[in-house]
């Protein structure tokens, strides 16, 4: 009887013991050998080791894979082949199966989105000016749209309504800018502050004048370092690029 737990080999699937001994054979009823080095199994026929048993029994000894199992008492459901070989067959099918289906793995495709040479490629595309106009994405196309969509629902838009009002700027958004999130901050929108009331142009302009009207004199930019009258320095520089051109489309005379 072999001390499993000391031998240079094992079983390939549990068993229990005690094992019977085959008479005319190599091994025990009942149970795959396993080389602990190499992985390779035993032949119960002729005592050999393999990575694939499957091949051999079939080739060497003419015998069915069925019949062989039958005779020295192995699981019909079990593979005849090394945990090895095992492996790299299963890899090999899904990768298979993957290519023939577009399986999409989801988290290789994250692993392959933090790529250094994948966002290049990316930024490479969505910043190359025809290949923006081909889709009829520039930027000032997404901006429009996405106005259009804030003046809809009174207020900076959540990624619920772009789907619902917008599906096709949804897309264009989250194929440019990965996220809705990420599109709002490169372009200064309150982020993720979806009930924050949304200022349009209009209403920036009409908060400086208001301003005017109550404090009697022109607003400083440092009056908007705190909200006031809804409106910040961010959301002015958003809608403007400055606050000088803001003051300037509000018709108040600036040192520029
Ligand atoms: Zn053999």
């Amino acid at each position: 009887m072999i001390n499993f737990e000391e031998a240079v080999v094992e079983t390939l699937f549990k068993v229990e013991l005690p094992l019977d001994t085959l008479e005319n054979g190599y091994g025990y009823l009942g149970c795959i050998l396993k080389h602990k080095k190499s992985g390779k199994i035993q032949c119960h026929i002729c005592g050999k080791w393999f990575d694939n048993l499957s091949t051999h029994i079939q080739q060497t000894h003419k015998l069915k894979i069925e019949n062989y199992k039958r005779k020295f008492g192995l699981p019909m459901g079990y593979g005849l082949v090394s945990e090895k070989l095992a492996s790299i067959r299963s890899k090999t099918a899904l990768k298979n199966m993957e290519f023939m289906h577009y399986i999409p793995d989801k988290n290789l495709l994250s692993k392959v989105r933090k790529s250094k040479k994948w966002l290049k490629s990316m930024q490479y595309a969505r910043t190359n000016a025809s290949f923006q106009n081909k889709k009829g994405i520039c930027d000032s196309q997404i901006d429009n749209r996405f106005i259009i969509v804030a003046d809809i629902v009174g207020r900076e838009p959540t990624s619920e309504d772009l789907l619902k009002y917008d599906k096709k700027l949804y897309s264009i958004i989250r194929n440019k800018y990965m996220t809705i999130n990420k599109y709002r901050k490169i372009n200064g929108y309150e982020y993720k502050s979806s009930t924050k009331e949304f200022l349009t142009k209009t209403q920036i302009i009409a908060a400086l004048r208001k301003f005017y009207a109550l404090y009697g004199r022109a607003p400083a930019y440092k009056d908007f370092q705190r909200k006031c009258l809804s409106v910040s320095q961010t959301a002015i520089r958003s809608k403007f690029g400055s606050f000088n051109k803001a003051m300037m489309v509000a018709s108040f005379d600036t040192k520029e």
